[in-house]
């Protein structure tokens, strides 16, 4: 444990699992107080029992970031229950269905963009101005190499992922004079749930595109998430921070 996020209070949707989970227990390991908002209530409050098991602080909440009211409900409860917000990973998300641009399902399109592009706008909406009331902090949106690459067959996808980046940029020139940095950081592929429809010769078609030879683990994403994060990333604003493997050197 270190105190390096003491008298900190995190939301991180999207954190019952995968790269989410592994940002809460990274940012509540050092000592920030995490609320732990995703779509399955019984989810979240079974992350935040096991890092509250683990000595951290943690309160789990269901919300869809894909509805601004229910976040808007979310970050209330956070600065309800821990007296202020300063700190939000925006990085619920969903992988979606592949399927070429000309076939792909409007219906799905909506579907992805809603919670991956327009769930981070919700959260930044209701977050922002929560953690400008608490005197300033910091804020992650997880966006993927996806956001900088193009990637046949997930046009939903990486659309959302460089929406993300744009959002970001403006988000961080709005916000830097009011006391809040917004970075983003870009995962290459990662072992997580998100991955689970890979099949083999998937699989291994995407480990070739990075230089690395493997998969990332969500740990080296919530190494990078914390850094952001923390006051060693003072002068870090409105970037693209890549942790690929390599993937978008290429
Ligand atoms: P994951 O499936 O383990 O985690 C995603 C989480 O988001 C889940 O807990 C899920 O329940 C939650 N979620 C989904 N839709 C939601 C909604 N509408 N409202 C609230 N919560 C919702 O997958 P992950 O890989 O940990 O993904 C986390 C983020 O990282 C996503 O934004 C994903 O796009 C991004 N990412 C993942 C990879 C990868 O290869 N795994 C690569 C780059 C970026």
């Amino acid at each position: 444990m270190s105190t390096e996020f003491e008298g900190k209070t995190a939301l991180v949707t999207g954190g019952s699992s995968g790269i989410g989970l592994a940002v809460a227990r990274r940012l509540a390991r050092a000592g920030a107080a995490v609320v732990i908002a995703g779509r399955d209530g019984d989810n979240a409050r079974k992350a935040a029992a096991d890092i509250t098991a683990e000595g951290g602080r943690a309160l789990g909440v269901s919300a869809d970031v894909s509805d601004a009211d229910q976040v808007a409900r979310a970050v209330d409860t956070a600065v309800d229950v821990f007296g202020a917000l300063h700190l939000a990973v925006n990085n619920a998300g969903i992988a979606g269905p592949r399927g070429l641009t000309g076939e792909f399902p409007p219906a799905e399109f909506h579907r992805v963009i809603s919670t991956n592009l327009i769930g981070v706008f919700h959260s930044l909406h209701h977050t922002l101005p929560a953690i400008v009331a608490a005197g300033g902090g910091a804020v992650v949106n997880m966006a993927s190499v996806l956001g900088v690459r193009g990637f046949a067959g997930s046009p939903a996808y990486t659309t959302a992922k460089h929406g993300i980046i744009g959002l970001t940029k403006t988000a961080a020139l709005e916000y830097a004079p009011l006391g809040v940095r917004v970075n983003a950081v870009g995962p290459g592929f990662v072992e997580t749930p998100l991955l689970k429809d890979f099949d083999a010769d998937a699989r291994a078609y995407v480990t070739s595109l990075h230089p690395a030879g493997r998969f990332g683990t969500p740990e080296e994403v919530a190494e990078l998430t914390a850094f952001l994060l923390s006051d060693k990333a003072s002068f870090m604003q409105g970037g693209y921070y890549a942790v690929d493997g390599g993937y978008a050197a290429a």
